[in-house]
């Protein structure tokens, strides 16, 4: 559930509008505000006698105010009942409240109290609220209290939200058949439960979100997650794509594997068999390479290309960075301009010529393979006869991006999609999200790799292991040394990396280092990538800017100042770019001191294994899914109630159940997963 992070607000500073600060919480129309459930609870349908207080525990008394006292800066007032005594405490007040709190008023008083400083149990800053004196005018229900941002009160909750309660059409859409066999309530109860739980209700259940109430909502959740993900399959296996099946002449696949100076890893084969088999269909494909990094998924980008290319069709590959793009360019068309494929490039930083003639030529259908960044999914590129999109590093992109390169379709025909990652997804996680994905996984590295060894360092080593870079350096060797983001603060993070280059540069005089940075020019930031590339930068210093998938087999050791500020899916991804050769290849992690417990842990699942999966799922353990893996990823909205790790079981219930009522009755499941997420990312037509 979204809580906004309370930030001191600076005086003069205007507060924006309610309607902004609501959405900032999540609340837009009236199904969120129905959705939006309390924090917890406050019990007021009782009176507890003021002499059972215990200290600590939030109860409600009534009594009549018999002492109070006014000071500029606060309030103290002495309430009694026929029990007791209790004092009170407002640091800060209105003039309304000291009125309430006048000797003689009967008040109602709901807070924690504490042990003052007399040995009199105290509240400050209680709920106050005049009192008749009589019981039965006391709630029935708990009182909810909400997430609430800045300047939004609960009372203006609670009546928005009740006011919803009425307003939207909760007719139970469940078919009762699994209602009744799950024994859940109806929604209508379910919420009225959640929202205004009635006097007695077990607050320990409502707080392992454990009651029916509760499972009643999850499982909401979960089948209109997965009714969306099975009906953009249906929706997809209904849209036609071009036939990409290995033609009978003209082929180039083959002299492509031929070509290659290496071969093919038996996992690549096999991927590549699956992924072949999809194209060979007239429904679009949407499948996931998923391989660790430097597993070799390039290749299987290139083979699929020239499937669609020898079929008559033309392919793009779409990278998140120009480095990236442009490594593509340059690796792919060394494979295929021998073949006679003419390939366009497209990036944000052309000479204006230069890019109307890449994008003449995919326009007219010259080019047979575009490679790019985002410049691919500009309005100015037309495709002349698109068969196959393809994403690389798809964990860079949202969801609109992907669907963007895909709707570039020739002759109403969909074009297949083929997505590269290398952030392994672990399994529960891919169940949920990624149904509509088929995935195939490269398990297996390129033979003659050496594995790359891990050591963890304080930093105070600094100087002795730039001595030692320095002779690995010297045998013809490349390094990078990775500074990290100190905080969000671009310039002390340069100031840092730029030291660390200068204290390198002094320490090793005949080496040449070379810096990058994410304030370079973009072609300056190419250059430098470039020089190291080619050998003539022996040592490169970068902030985290390395790219991601960047390709220097040359490159054996990287070391990464302050390991500890990473996370581990980021340590690996960095890590990867070394041990692409056959070098002996070192990663050093410093860190500095003192490392806690925790970031000591971490630091020991990278140095203890290289194999991602085993990292993603370390890393899931440390974070959880919700940061783990963005809804920018899965296109599909977050799970708000159920979670993954504890209900399992409900997911395995609510992928049945989500599959049967698609079938049975697709219009209310439909139904269903609409009104479910009304209004949330445009995950539909994902
Ligand atoms: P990633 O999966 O990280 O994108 P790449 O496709 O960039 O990996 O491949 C990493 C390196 O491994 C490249 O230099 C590539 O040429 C090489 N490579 C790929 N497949 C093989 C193979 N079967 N045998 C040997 N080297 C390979
Ligand atoms: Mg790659």
């Amino acid at each position: 559930m979204p809580i906004s992070t309370f930030r001191p607000r600076k005086k003069g500073e205007k507060l924006p509008p309610l309607k902004e600060r609501l959405a900032r919480i999540g609340l837009v129309n009236d199904w969120d505000y129905v959705l939006h459930l309390p924090l917890r609870y406050e019990d007021e349908t009782a009176i507890t006698p003021i002499a059972d207080l215990v200290s600590g525990s939030p109860a409600q008394i009534e009594g009549v105010v018999i002492d109070e006292r006014v000071s500029p800066r606060s309030l103290t007032a002495v309430v009694e009942d026929n029990t007791g005594v209790l004092q009170v405490r407002l640091i800060h007040f209105f003039p309304s409240q000291a009125q309430q709190l006048r000797v003689g008023a009967r008040v109602r008083l709901y807070g924690e109290p504490r042990s003052g400083w007399n040995q009199t149990l105290e509240m400050v800053h209680p709920r106050i609220k005049r009192a008749v004196e009589r019981t039965d005018d006391l709630p029935t229900t708990l009182t909810p209290v909400y997430p609430a941002g800045e300047g939004i009160t609960q009372p203006w909750l609670r009546k928005r939200i009740a006011r919803a309660l009425l307003d939207v059409d909760l007719t139970d859409l469940l078919p009762e058949s699994i209602r009744t066999k799950l024994r859940l309530p109806p929604l209508r109860d379910a919420l009225q439960y959640l929202h205004h739980p009635p006097r007695g209700a077990t607050l320990a259940d409502l707080d392992t979100h454990s009651c029916p109430a509760w499972q009643r909502l999850k499982l909401d959740e979960l089948l209109a997650q997965q009714i969306t993900l099975r009906h953009s399959r249906v929706l997809r296996g209904k849209s036609v794509a071009p036939v990409l099946a290995e033609p009978k002449s003209g082929r180039i696949t083959p002299d492509l594997i031929r070509g290659l100076p290496f071969r093919l890893t038996g996992a690549q084969a096999r991927v590549w068999k699956e992924v072949g088999a999809d194209l060979a269909l007239p429904h679009p494909m949407n499948r996931l390479v998923q391989g660790d990094v430097g597993s070799g998924k390039t290749v299987i980008a290139a083979l699929a290309a020239c499937r669609a290319i020898e079929c008559g069709y033309q392919a793009a590959i779409m990278a998140p960075t120009e480095i990236l793009a442009e490594q593509h360019f340059r690796g792919i068309s060394q494979w295929l301009e021998p073949l006679g494929i003419r390939i366009a490039f497209l990036t944000g930083h052309q000479k204006a010529s230069e890019r109307r003639a890449m994008l003449e030529d995919i326009a007219s259908g010259r080019a047979q393979l575009a490679v790019g960044t985002h410049a691919l999914i500009q309005d100015a590129v037309s495709f002349h006869k698109l068969g196959l999109a393809i994403i690389d590093e798809q964990h860079r992109f949202g969801v609109s991006q992907r669907l963007a390169l895909r709707t570039a379709a020739a002759d109403g025909l969909t074009p297949h999609l083929l997505m590269l990652s290398a952030t392994p997804i672990p399994r529960t996680l891919a169940m949920s999200y990624l149904a509509d994905f088929d995935v195939s996984v490269i398990d297996e590295l390129p033979p003659g790799r050496q594995p790359v060894s891990t050591r963890i360092m304080p930093i105070s080593r600094k100087p002795a292991l730039i001595e030692g870079i320095g002779r690995e350096v010297s045998r013809g060797h490349q390094a990078y040394w990775v500074c990290p983001l100190i905080e969000e603060n671009e310039e002390l993070d340069l100031t840092a990396a730029k030291e660390t280059f200068e204290e390198i540069k002094s320490a090793l005089p005949g080496v040449t280092v070379g810096l990058v940075h994410g304030e370079l020019p973009q072609q300056e930031k190419d250059a430098v990538m470039q020089a190291f590339k080619a050998g003539e930068i022996s040592l490169l210093v970068a902030t985290t800017v390395i790219e991601v998938g960047v390709d220097v087999p040359n490159a054996s050791t990287m070391v990464i100042e302050h390991a500890e500020r990473f996370g581990l899916a980021q340590l690996h991804q960095l890590r990867g770019r070394i041990g692409r050769g056959s070098l002996k290849s070192w990663c050093i992690l410093l860190y500095g001191e003192p490392l806690s417990e925790n970031g000591k842990a971490r630091l020991q699942v990278i140095r203890n294994t290289t194999d991602g999966f085993e990292i993603a799922r370390k890393d899931l353990e440390l974070r959880g899914p919700g940061e783990f893996l963005g809804a920018r990823q899965s296109g599909v909205p977050m799970l708000r109630f159920a979670s993954l790790e504890e209900d399992g079981e409900l997911l395995d219930m609510a992928r049945e159940l989500g599959d049967e009522w698609l079938k049975n009755d697709p219009d209310t499941a439909l139904r269903h997963a609409k009104r479910w997420f009304a209004g949330r990312e445009g995950f539909l037509e994902a």
